[in-house]
This record gives structure tokens, sequence and C-alpha cells, in this order.
């Protein structure tokens, strides 16, 4: 079971990838993915076309999102699956979670001008695909269209990370909120890539260790965030805390993301895939 080309966390238009639903599907497809999500930032709005979209290529598709999560003075992303879409609950939870992101990048903007770099709210919108979710990362495409770096990653580096002149903290969902109205809507709440979280050992200790309380399910074993290193240390703790393991991407953009869909090595034996607790809500 472990044998199965799942990608379960990627991006499109309606958060901050620059492919539409539609394209991501054919390009899964395409690489042989078997079993797909899409997991927008804090947004659900892709789903319907999402999943009619994989079906019409022949693939099993899991409902997905992904949301943004302050704790311990950190952002943490939570990814859930296989929640009813349709869900009230959930929807109000993330409409609320997108609340904060226009101000956010106007602050962005003006700090950004105090550093010499003007009109940059208005150049990050030329790139958003939904006007309730922008974000840093469509700052940096801008950033790069004007040439003040060479890539995204560069912009991330020297403007948007904590410490650098472009970047405004922000206050997301709770721990216990995003796993509720992931698990309350019918779905897994899945820990994403945890190696990229700046945790103390005791931090980390913590939020496995809430999640769980929370009735969180799964962790991301391995995604395009984490070494093969970091897939072993992970399979590890998913075995610690009696987690399910998740797969998947992460993929934004052909440009930008060096992990294409459906190109992760599989899953560890051994451990429990995510897909084998969801396997009533696969459609
Ligand atoms: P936001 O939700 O506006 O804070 O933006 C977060 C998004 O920025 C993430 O989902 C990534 O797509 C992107 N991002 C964060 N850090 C980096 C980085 N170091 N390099 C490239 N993209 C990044
Ligand atoms: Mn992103
Ligand atoms: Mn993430
Ligand atoms: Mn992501």
């Amino acid at each position: 079971m472990s044998i199965l080309n799942a990608d379960l966390h990627c991006h499109s238009v309606v958060s901050d990838g620059t492919l539409t639903p539609e394209e991501l599907a054919a390009r899964a497809a395409a690489n042989g993915v078997e079993l797909w999500a899409l997991t927008d930032h804090d947004e659900i709005a892709g789903q319907h076309r999402a999943a009619a979209a994989a079906h019409a290529h022949g693939m099993k598709y899991l409902t997905g999102t992904e949301i943004s999560v302050t704790f311990a003075g950190e952002t943490v992303h939570i990814v859930g699956l296989g929640f009813d879409p349709d869900d009230p609950e959930m929807q109000r939870g993330l409409n609320d979670t997108r609340g904060g992101r226009g101000a956010r990048a106007q602050e962005m903007a003006e700090q950004l001008a105090k550093v010499g770099i003007k009109g940059a709210y208005e150049g990050a919108l030329k790139y958003v695909g939904n006007p309730e979710l922008i974000s840093r990362t469509h700052f940096a495409r801008y950033l790069v269209e004007i040439g003040a770096c060479k890539d995204t990653s560069e912009v991330f580096r020297k403007y948007l990370t904590e410490g650098k002149p472009g970047y405004v903290p922000h206050r997301w969902a709770t721990l216990r909120d995003a796993v509720q109205w992931i698990t309350r809507a019918g779905g897994l709440a899945v820990i994403a890539h945890p190696a990229r979280y700046k945790f103390t050992a005791n931090e980390e200790y913590a939020l496995f260790s809430e999640f769980k309380a929370h009735g969180g399910q799964g962790v991301e074993v391995v995604t395009g965030s984490h070494t093969a290193a970091e897939y072993v240390r992970y399979a590890d703790t998913a075995r610690e805390f009696g987690l399910a393991a998740s797969r998947g991407s992460d993929f934004h953009s052909p440009g930008e993301s060096h992990t294409d869909l459906g190109q992760l090595p599989y899953l560890p034996g051994a451990l429990t895939p995510v897909w084998e607790l969801l396997a009533d809500r696969i459609q």
C-alpha cells in the first residue's frame, strides 16, 4: 500500500501556484500520479474543479488544503485531506484565516518602499489569481521581475523572512482550530513539512504532542521540502507519535519548484499511509 504514486500537496492559482487546477491535474497525470490532492493555502475554492479534472485524467482524488497556523511564535502549516469541501464551519474558519492578508501585504509594500522597492503591492497583485490570497510568493515573483533578485529563493532570503526588510509577522489560525475544522469536516489533519520549522527539540515535541491531543493523525514524511535524511528522521517521528505518513511534492510552479508533481520516492515501508485511513474519503 505504500507503493502508490500519491501526491497530496500542491498549489494552484487559487493560492500561490502558477497553474490552474486543470493544468495541475494534467501535469500530475502525465507524471504518473495515481492519487492526487490540491492543497491551496487557506482556501478550498478550487476543490470541485480539481476533483473533476482528476477524474477526467483517471486519477483518484482527495480534497485538500494547507492551513496557516501560528504555534510558539512560528508559522506552521497543517494540511487537511479528505474533508467535506462544503462544510460551513471549515469555510468560515478559512475565510477568517485569509482575512488579514490584504493589510499585511500593504505593510510589506510600505517596508519594501523604504528600502527602495516602489510599487510592490501593485506589482505583486499582477501575479495574484485570488484577491483574498495575496502571499509572499507573489511579492517574490514581482521582485524577480524587476531584477531585484535572480530567483524567488533569493528574494525570500534577502527580503521576505524574519529580520529582513519586507517581512511582516502575522497571527494565523490556532493549531487547535485548524485541526478541528479539518476533523469535524470529516478529514484528516497532517503536519506539513516538519523539517522546515525552526523549532528547538522541545518546541517540536510540543507541536507533535499538542497536534495529537487535538486529533491530528498525520505527518508529511516524503515532501519536496525534505532531504533524504529528513525522510528517515520523520518516519521515526511518525512511528514515535503513532501518526500516519503523507507524501507530497509541494509543487507551485514549473519555473520555481525543484520537485515536480509525483516525482518523489515512495513512502518508507512499515508506515501507515494517510490514504489507508482515508479509504472511504477517496473520490
Ligand atoms: P505566506 O503565506 O504569504 O506567508 O507565504 C508563504 C509561502 O511562501 C509558502 O507557502 C511558500 O510557497 C513560500 N515560501 C516561504 N519560504 C520560502 C523560501 N525560502 N523560498 C521560496 N518560497 C518560500
Ligand atoms: Mn506556498
Ligand atoms: Mn507549506
Ligand atoms: Mn505548500
